[in-house]
């Protein structure tokens, strides 16, 4: 049998195609069966921390045809809410999701990667992780952990809490029992105040018993399940936690192991379900305050007075001059936040502030 020049060139091309598709189908076969677990430090439906986790395990699956799969554990099953860190860097956990913060007593330089009283505003911290340094700085502080950290979501501002009673002077804040953690909470207690931390769901029954007399949560979208606007009138307006940034966190070498299109999809949907959370927390908290509003016209919003502001803002400048010291690290991420800062914040200035000073 004889084959023309063309014939033979045509059939090199149907065997190279053929020999292409096995090994991109094998390179498939490979990439199957990818299974992660997730370890949240919240419990079950707690909406929209919850939802933007869910939605990051979604968009992971239908973008990897079903090919990467994570399962999520809920505090409620892993019972260790705030040792998800330390799961995730022993591989326990190939991710995790949680907050910064949380780990200040294990690694204070962690702190300011969630937020920082009189920081950022969301749309700055933003520009800061993605196009101002903050990302490669939040990994090279994590690196010690073996594990990367990627943002996961924003509450916003956050409301600076529900009082039994209204702050006039820094004197009614003295012998104050409140719940407030984080930062903000060593501020207030060298301002007088008696700092507690209870468990979220006792928080209810604590301040309607008077057992504390304030207590601060997130904002109205996830203040109004908790119910405190039945029990403390005064709703005091933030700054303490002015764009609290979750944080997804990835085992390093789990990371390693991915091929590189499923590392892509994974980093795509970690960024996507962090937008999509922090504006879900902006629609739920407009909804909500709408709806307090209207059920309960007795409650007033404050802003804390000025001698007040201004005695937590020096206290702040002290603690962080105090813990910088010691902590290289800290105030690295530190420097790097407040030069950023200063530089968008005069481009916040002249566009949204002057936008909203000038038409509300
Ligand atoms: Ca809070």
């Amino acid at each position: 049998m004889k084959f023309s020049k063309k014939a033979l060139s045509t059939l090199g091309i149907i065997l190279a195609v053929a020999a292409f598709l096995v090994s991109a189908d094998l390179a498939n076969a490979a990439e199957k069966k990818v299974k992660w677990k997730l370890a949240m430090t919240w419990g079950t439906n707690l909406s929209p921390f919850t939802d933007g986790v869910a939605n990051m395990a979604k968009m992971v699956e239908t973008m990897s045809d079903g090919n990467f799969t994570i399962r999520i554990d809920s505090s409620n099953k892993h019972k260790s809410p705030f040792g998800v860190l330390d799961m995730v860097k022993l591989g326990q956990y190939d991710m995790g999701h949680s907050a910064s913060y949380y780990w200040k007593g294990k690694d204070l330089a962690l702190l300011p990667l969630t937020t920082m009283p009189f920081g950022m505003t969301a749309p700055e911290q933003y520009s800061w992780f993605y196009h101002g340094g903050g990302m490669a700085l939040m990994q090279k502080a994590y690196a010690k952990h073996n594990v990367l950290s990627f943002p996961g979501g924003n509450t916003g501002a956050q409301m600076g809490g529900w009082f039994a009673k209204e702050i006039n002077s820094l004197e009614d804040l003295k012998g104050l029992k409140m719940r407030i953690p984080g930062f903000a909470g060593e501020v207030l207690a060298n301002l007088g105040l008696t700092v507690t931390n209870i468990a979220v769901g006792e928080l209810y029954m604590a301040l309607e018993r008077g057992t504390i007399d304030a207590l601060e949560w997130v904002g109205p979208g996830m203040d109004i399940k908790m119910g405190f606007h039945k029990i403390a009138p005064y709703y005091y307006t933030g700054w303490h936690e002015p764009a609290t940034e979750l944080q997804f966190l990835v085992n390093q070498k789990k990371f390693n192991t991915l091929s590189d299109k499923n590392k892509k999809i994974l980093t795509v949907a970690m960024k996507l379900a962090a937008y999509d959370m922090y504006i879900q927390n902006y629609h739920m908290s407009s909804v909500a305050w709408s709806q307090i509003e209207k059920d309960f016209p007795n409650i007033k919003v404050r802003t804390f007075p000025k001698e007040v502001m201004d005695a937590m803002k020096a206290e702040n400048k002290k603690l962080l001059a105090e813990k910088t010291q010691t902590n290289p690290m800290l105030k690295e991420i530190l420097d790097s936040q407040q030069g950023y800062s200063k530089q968008a914040r005069e481009w916040t200035k002249i566009s949204d502030y002057s936008y909203l000073r000038d038409n509300i």
